[in-house]
């Protein structure tokens, strides 16, 4: 009774793959099994000095660097991202979460966190798309690695509207001064993992570094969904 009442449901709203819209098997959650195996992944969480890693040199002190995909414009990650934080799907990022932490987990890396601290969007911005969709991908690795997910230290003050009227210079002096820290005692002699969803030039993540590092001796690596390079 209940697969056919869940038949029904996906005659009236066809549940499709986020990233190609073929149909969904039953087995499947958001995304499906071929766009599963074919996923573009970095590994650089097995690559030390990775080109993520780099990005960051002379600029914050990052421990580790990785990422679980890489961006393509126009392609299958695109899409999957689009879903994630613009149509109301926050669960694709939850099962990346989970999926990432699944290969960390095999390759022994990244088990030794104290905690998972996703970057924080504005209460403006949380009242606009109803959640933070970096959240969710926190949630994920937590679920998977046991680790806890801390959002009363890291908090996004100012509301960055778009900046596209501003120098380049600018917009990263906006981004720097946009976030702060609370109750930096929680993480002083803490190993953190900062998750974002997207990193492209890396200056929120440096922003959100700079903040964490007012606390005393906290190690800091990053890691996102995607990464545009
Ligand atoms: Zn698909």
């Amino acid at each position: 009774m209940k697969d056919f009442l869940l038949d029904i449901v996906s005659l009236i709203y066809p549940r499709v793959c986020v990233a190609c819209h073929s149909s969904l098997f039953k087995h499947e959650q958001h995304i499906c099994n071929r766009c599963y195996i074919t996923l573009p992944k970095t590994d650089y969480h097995l690559q030390k000095d990775n080109p993520l890693h780099k990005v960051f040199y002379g600029r914050a002190n990052v421990t580790a660097a990785s990422s679980f995909l890489f961006f393509q414009k126009k392609g299958m990650v695109q899409k999957m991202i689009h879903a994630l934080k613009f149509k109301g799907k926050p669960e694709v990022a939850q099962l990346l979460g989970k999926w990432y932490a699944e290969d960390l987990k095999q390759s022994n890396t990244s088990l030794t966190y104290d905690y998972i601290i996703p970057v924080p969007l504005h209460k403006k911005g949380m009242q606009k798309r109803g959640y933070n969709q970096s959240e969710y991908f926190a949630k994920g690795l937590s679920e998977v690695l046991g680790i806890p997910v801390i959002t009363n230290v890291l908090i996004k003050y100012r509301f960055t509207k778009t900046q596209t009227n501003k120098t380049r210079a600018e917009r990263a002096e906006n981004i720097l001064q946009s976030f702060s820290i609370e109750n930096a005692g929680v993480i002083d002699n803490k190993n953190v993992l900062l998750v974002d969803d997207v990193i492209t030039t890396g200056a929120t993540l440096e922003a959100c570094i700079i903040q964490l590092q007012k606390s005393t001796n906290t190690k800091v690596s990053v890691a996102s969904i995607a990464y545009a390079q």
